[in-house]
Parts: C-alpha cells; sequence; structure tokens
C-alpha cells in the first residue's frame, strides 16, 4: 500500500505499546513495538516518536523511496526514541529530516536529546554517523508548526513527568490528535487535550492502564480507555485510537477492554501494529499494511 502524493491525510501506526517492547505469540495480534505513529499528508511524512516501531517505518520508507521526513518526539523516555539509530533513512544520503521537540525546552534541546542518546557507554556511535542531512528543532508549547504547505501542527503541554507534548495535525480538512503518555491531574492540560482533540477525525490516546490498575498511579502520567472516552464524547471527536498499550497487555485482554470502550464510546477501537487509515471526505479503515521483512 503505497498513499498518493493528494489531499489524502494518513495514519500508519508502527509502534503502538508503551514502556518497553513485547515479544510472543500471545502480543502478536497487538504487536510489540513501541510508540511510532506516521500520519502522512499529501505525500509529506510525519513521524510521531521514534519508539522501536520507527524501525519498520524506516524500512518501508525507504522501499518507497521516500527522502523526506519530519520526526516529532512527544517526550524523551525511552520507549518513544530507543528506535531512532535504526531509522533506515538516516543513512540514506539523499535524505534530509528535521527531529523536533518541546517537552522540556530548559532540560533539553532536541539536538542535546539525539546526542545523550547515542553515545558510549551506551551506544556504540554518534549523531554524526547519519548520512542524511538532519537538522534538529526547538519549539516551545503552544507553538503551531507548519512543516510544508497545507499543514498544520498545534501543540500543548500534556500531563506527564519530566513533560509531554500533545499535537493536533490538521491537513486537508481533516484533523488527528496523538496524545500519549498523559494524565488527567492538571486541568490546564485537560483543556489542551480537549482542545487538541476538538471534532478530530482521530485521537490517538494513552490507553495504559485499566481502571483497576489506576488508582495509586496517577503520578506516572497515564491514563484508561474511560477517560479516553470521555474526552473523546467531551470534544465530539469520531474515533478514539486507545494506544500504548501495557507490555503485560495480551491480544486477548486488548480485545476485551476494545469491547468494553466500544460499549460507551461507539467510535473506539485499540490500535494495532501494521492499522492504517486514510482521512479525507470519509474516513476508512484500510487494513493491515504489509509487515516488511
Ligand atoms: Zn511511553
Ligand atoms: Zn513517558
Amino acid at each position: 500500500m503505497q498513499p498518493p502524493a493528494d489531499g489524502v491525510l494518513w495514519v500508519t501506526f508502527w509502534g503502538v505499546r508503551g514502556s518497553i517492547p513485547t515479544a510472543g505469540p500471545e502480543y502478536q495480534a497487538t504487536g510489540g513495538n513501541t510508540a511510532c505513529v506516521e500520519i502522512r499528508c499529501g505525500a509529506h511524512v510525519l513521524l510521531f516518536d521514534a519508539g522501536t516501531g520507527v524501525r519498520k517505518a524506516g524500512i518501508a520508507l525507504a522501499r518507497e523511496g521516500v527522502t523526506a521526513f519530519d520526526i516529532f518526539l512527544s517526550h524523551s523516555h525511552y520507549d518513544h526514541i530507543i528506535g531512532l539509530p535504526f531509522f533506515a533513512p538516516l543513512f540514506d544520503p539523499q535524505a534530509h529530516g528535521t527531529i523536533w521537540s518541546g517537552h522540556a525546552p530548559s532540560v533539553a534541546t532536541t539536538r542535546g536529546i539525539v546526542e545523550e542518546l547515542l553515545r558510549p557507554p551506551f551506544f556504540p556511535a554518534s549523531p554524526t554517523m547519519f548520512r542524511a542531512s538532519i537538522a534538529y528543532k526547538d519549539f516551545k508549547a503552544g507553538d503551531i508548526i507548519r512543516p510544508a504547505a497545507g499543514i498544520a501542527i498545534d501543540t500543548a503541554q500534556l500531563d506527564h513527568p519530566g513533560g509531554v507534548i500533545g499535537y493536533r495535525v490538521a491537513f486537508g480538512g481533516s484533523a488527528v490528535a496523538y496524545l500519549t503518555d498523559t494524565g488527567t491531574r492538571s486541568e490546564d492540560a485537560n483543556k489542551a487535550a480537549l482542545r487538541l482533540a476538538d471534532r478530530a477525525d482521530m485521537v490517538i490516546y494513552d490507553c495504559m492502564y485499566t481502571e483497576e490498575e489506576a488508582p495509586g498511579r496517577a503520578e506516572f502520567g497515564h491514563s484508561t480507555w474511560k477517560q479516553g472516552a470521555e474526552l473523546c464524547r467531551t470534544a465530539k471527536a469520531k474515533r478514539l485510537a486507545m494506544f500504548h498499550h501495557a507490555p503485560d497487555r495480551d491480544d486477548a485482554e486488548v480485545s476485551a477492554l476494545e469491547t468494553a470502550a466500544r460499549s460507551e464510546f461507539a467510535g473506539a477501537f485499540a490500535a494495532r501494529e501494521g492499522m492504517q487509515f486514510s482521512f479525507s471526505a470519509k474516513d476508512e479503515l484500510l487494513g493491515a499494511v504489509a509487515s516488511p521483512s
């Protein structure tokens, strides 16, 4: 499946887990890679987070011959950046890309985050190994980023230890919100999440915990499907993509939570690795993309 360069907004889930990758037959239908979502606006490739899922995204993009991309980090916890050195387009001398972040501007720059990740003794090489032309950009929560004509990305600080940015991508009359790693303790963050989710075609939301698991864990900055459903109902969003599944959540549990979420919000579904959607006048699920070997 190769999205055409038209006015359509595409969403592809390359990694849907939170915290740490997981493997095993009981997790296969959901997928075990950590956070990475491609949102393609016409021909323009935007990647949200670079968890282990970004490796497969890179293989697919390289095969397709894509040489331009923007990577937006929600924050710099390992599950959202660890895949970066395995993203094939970074090693293509013809490629050029921009890496963006804005969750903790007083603590770390985007360039600093990547340099810290890629240094001995944790990694054998530095970002100088990249062959692509890479720009590192920092922004402030609240900025609206326009990486290309017709694309507007609204940003806001949400509720997570060390900070996290929520994004809303608007293109061609469609809008998708990417709200991962966030709790609901901060009124400011709740208002921001509502603004980003407002009448969105899809809200990709942190549904890490069940209602039973959530009590006592508020300080970790994650949410439940009920909180996601409530946000989507209030925001009049069309779909809730349940995202950042806990590493121990097997396929049967994910399906059970999905069924429960649908009973409260009809547009809810569990994000699974390889799912692809397109949005234009009407949205449709395109099914799983071919898995690159
Ligand atoms: Zn995470
Ligand atoms: Zn996190």
